[in-house]
């Protein structure tokens, strides 16, 4: 079983991304990189191109986001997106040719060395909505053109809507129309990207109609589940072929926030370069935390035992490593859970991720107690976790069933 981890790093992470991908000696036990794939955000493949020329060197597959859903909302005048060649094309899309638009959007992930081609894709609030449909029509222009100018590369259909109706009977029929206009396309996987997902505050019935919908459309094609850091291992555990996630930051989804956030982007973050500040990844939630929140929590021995790098070759001296190198502790925890997971059949991976979910949800209550002593306003959420418990433990007793069959 083959398990992939997706890596959609910001606009800081090069230097820490050329250094891992740096070809060199290696020791034996540290294998290839630490992920499989690189997603670029299509500004980001333009404004720093040492991410391709990286990952060209080490043979690392490039996916370049084009990121066109972002023509759904009002942006900033200085948002570097509107600076890609088909965001003006994205903007107007009602009254654009579709063929002229997609062309724009493949020739730019062309031009800057994308190695597998993402279709230009909206968010939809319905599959049978209009955006749905024109997802659809985008589809199938996207293999006019590849045909057309006889490109080969794989390519990455991204299916994006909100998981409400995604999942639903009619959602799946509508996700059906979205598969047949597929059947002319190289499909290397599909993106997942349902959302939102992974606040933390899912309950059982939705982290399920997750799970179903990428377990339902992964007899079609592999899947990978897009922007999902919090869930993404409990999603390979129950068979996906893997999930992406930003580094230390962006590892939930919720596309109609992302939409939204950007128009209200400060000032200063985006004078700083726009990056996000990469937080402290803890294992036990799949999740970073702020360095303040990081702190209080290591600074409890009981708690410190539970939640640090307990792989004394990431974080040799413990927090104090994990806080100097934030950005490659988190490459490589996210790595090891899945190089664990790939080596289980998908029956144990499920009995690791609902004993991981379960110490999570204790963690998380342990971890609010003392948060709640101190002026911090974040708090884990544990519901999530408490719900994953519950979901895993459906799906685990559905595999079972299905085994004895
Ligand atoms: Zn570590």
């Amino acid at each position: 079983v083959k398990a992939e981890l997706l890596i959609r790093p910001g606009f800081n992470d090069h230097d820490k991304i050329a250094d891992v991908l740096m070809a060199g000696p290696r020791r034996v036990d540290e294998g290839g990189p630490p992920f499989e794939r690189l997603v670029l955000d299509a500004q980001l493949a333009a404004r720093r191109p040492q991410f391709a020329h990286a990952a060209e060197k080490a043979g690392v597959p490039v996916l370049v986001d084009p990121l066109t859903f972002l023509g759904q909302g009002r942006l900033q005048e200085d948002d570097a997106w509107l600076r890609m060649p088909f965001a003006n094309l994205a903007q107007r899309m009602g009254s654009v040719d579709i063929d002229a638009f997609t062309d724009a959007v493949i020739q730019f992930q062309v031009e800057h060395r994308a190695t597998m081609i993402v279709p230009p894709y909206f968010y939809a609030g319905d599959p049978q909505d209009e955006l749905g449909s024109l997802n659809i029509n985008l589809l199938r222009s996207t293999g006019r053109y590849l045909a057309a100018m006889d490109i080969d590369l794989p390519v990455v259909p991204v299916v994006c809507g909100r998981l409400q109706s995604f999942s639903t009977e009619m959602g799946a029929q509508g996700i059906d129309k979205y598969l047949s206009a597929m059947t002319n396309l190289n499909v290397e996987f599909i993106a997942l990207c349902l959302s939102p997902m992974g606040s933390g505050d899912e309950g059982r019935a939705k982290l399920l109609s997750y799970f179903r919908t990428a377990r339902r459309l992964s007899g079609h094609h592999d899947v990978v589940a897009w922007r999902q850091g919090v869930y993404g291992p409990a999603l390979v555990a129950a068979g996906l072929r893997g999930y992406e996630s930003g580094i230390g930051t962006r590892e939930q989804c919720d596309i109609r926030r992302t939409i939204t956030s950007r128009g209200k982007r400060d000032k200063e973050q985006a004078k700083k370069g726009g990056g996000p500040t990469v937080g402290v990844l803890l294992e036990a939630f799949n999740r970073s935390v702020t360095t303040k929140v990081a702190d209080v929590i290591m600074e409890d021995d009981p708690l410190r035992a539970r939640l640090m790098c307990m792989d004394e070759t990431c974080c040799p001296d413990g927090h104090e490593s994990t806080l100097l190198d934030r950005r490659g502790h988190a490459l490589r925890t996210r790595s090891r859970q899945l190089r664990i997971l790939r080596q289980q059949p998908i029956r144990w991976g499920l009995y690791n991720i609902e004993r991981n979910a379960y110490d999570g949800a204790t963690a998380a209550k342990e971890a609010n107690k003392l948060l709640n002593q101190t002026d911090l306003k974040e708090r884990i959420k544990a519901k999530g976790f408490e719900s994953l418990v519950q979901a895993v433990r459906t799906l685990r007793e559905e595999q079972s069933s299905r085994d004895v069959a």
